[in-house]
């Protein structure tokens, strides 16, 4: 049955990622532009159990788009799992006249959104915000290329140093299941080593690699290790393997952490943040519902939100071949 649409509900759900804030105040302002009600959920799904509801209008937004992190705040929230947390929600957004809903955050939240449509029928649009780049549908997610600025000014730093004292450094970057951010920013931060999820090197050929870059003059040495590397346990057996094994370097390790969700958005990020919530918003007026809002070459499409979910988001095996090129 097709319902018109007079209020829609935004809210940002999962980690946080630089872009959430561009991307709530493109859908409250796209509401305001077609004279439609915008209310911001607070806290994600938590605030959508509690009814912790504030009307946005247009002016509500204003001095964000420049702003990491998100107004609305962000949380995970066990009690949306349960079927009594979700009839809660969904008891509040009727309460509230709420027609459509518009989920920022990653694959967990769009899970979320589709089961809570499967259950209530209620209109649910996806924009995916994940400084991992981790989603099918979408060759950029909302903080990725934020991020990547982020860790290549890092390392840049870390080079410097690394640089004085010939040291060795392991820089471990954020990504458990792909290796989007290692990769770029390997290759853009000029590493020697890049190692992600997708590839399993072998500590014995890291250390081979290693020995030959320093054999060709190099004096000092950057290895990107995405958070999900399966070479070895983590990043600290890296370095002690690479210490008992190679000799004449001192290797060092830094964790970049959480320093990597923060900060301004890049202009990029506040783009397709913007277009993004255009389209959630105009999707949800024209009566579709269940489908995620992504950048296809260079176009914002919608895929439908199980296959963004269940789809894998694939490593580019160009930027593999010159990042090899590159560390020659
Ligand atoms: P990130 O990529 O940053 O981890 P995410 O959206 O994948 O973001 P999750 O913690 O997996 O983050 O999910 C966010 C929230 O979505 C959860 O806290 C929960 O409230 C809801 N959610 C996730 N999976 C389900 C599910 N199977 N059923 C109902 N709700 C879910």
């Amino acid at each position: 049955m097709e319902r018109t649409i007079k209020k829609i509900a935004v809210l940002t759900s999962g980690g946080d990622a630089p872009g959430m804030n561009a991307a709530i105040r493109s859908v409250v302002r796209t509401c305001a532009f077609y004279n439609i009600k915008c209310v911001g959920v607070n806290r994600g799904y938590e605030g959508l159990i509690e009814g912790d509801f504030n009307v946005m209008d247009a002016r509500s937004v204003k001095g964000i788009i420049n702003k990491g992190g998100t107004i609305l705040k962000s949380a995970r929230s066990k009690d949306f799992r349960t079927k009594e947390g979700r009839a809660r929600a969904y008891e509040n957004v009727n309460k509230a006249g709420i027609d459509g809903l518009v989920v920022i955050g990653g694959d967990g939240s769009f899970t979320g959104a589709l089961i809570f449509n499967e259950e209530f029928g209620f209109p649910v649009m996806g924009i995916p915000g994940t400084i991992d780049n981790d989603i099918f549908g979408t060759t950029h997610t909302l903080g990725f290329d934020t991020a990547l600025n982020t860790v290549v000014e890092a390392i840049d730093k870390i080079r410097d140093t690394a640089s004085s004292h010939d040291r060795l450094f392991f820089i471990e970057v954020m990504g458990r299941d792909v290796g989007h951010i290692a990769l770029n920013v390997g290759i853009a931060g000029g590493a020697e080593e890049i190692l992600i999820p997708e590839e399993d090197l072998g500590l014995e050929r890291l250390v081979e690699s290693l020995n030959k870059s320093r054999k060709s003059g190099k004096s000092s040495s950057i290895v990107v290790v995405a958070e999900g590397d399966k070479i070895g346990k983590n990043i600290f057996e890296l370095k002690d393997y690479v210490d008992e094994n190679m000799e004449g370097y001192d290797v060092r390790v830094s964790v970049l952490g959480h320093m990597q969700r923060g900060g301004s958005p890049s202009c990029f990020d506040r783009v397709l943040a913007s277009r993004m919530g255009v389209k959630a918003v105009e999707s949800l007026l024209e009566n579709q519902s269940n489908f995620m809002v992504g950048l296809l070459n260079n176009n914002i499409e919608l895929t439908p939100l199980e296959n963004a979910i269940k789809g894998k988001s694939k490593i580019n095996l160009e930027l593999l071949r010159v990042s090899d090129i590159m560390s020659t």
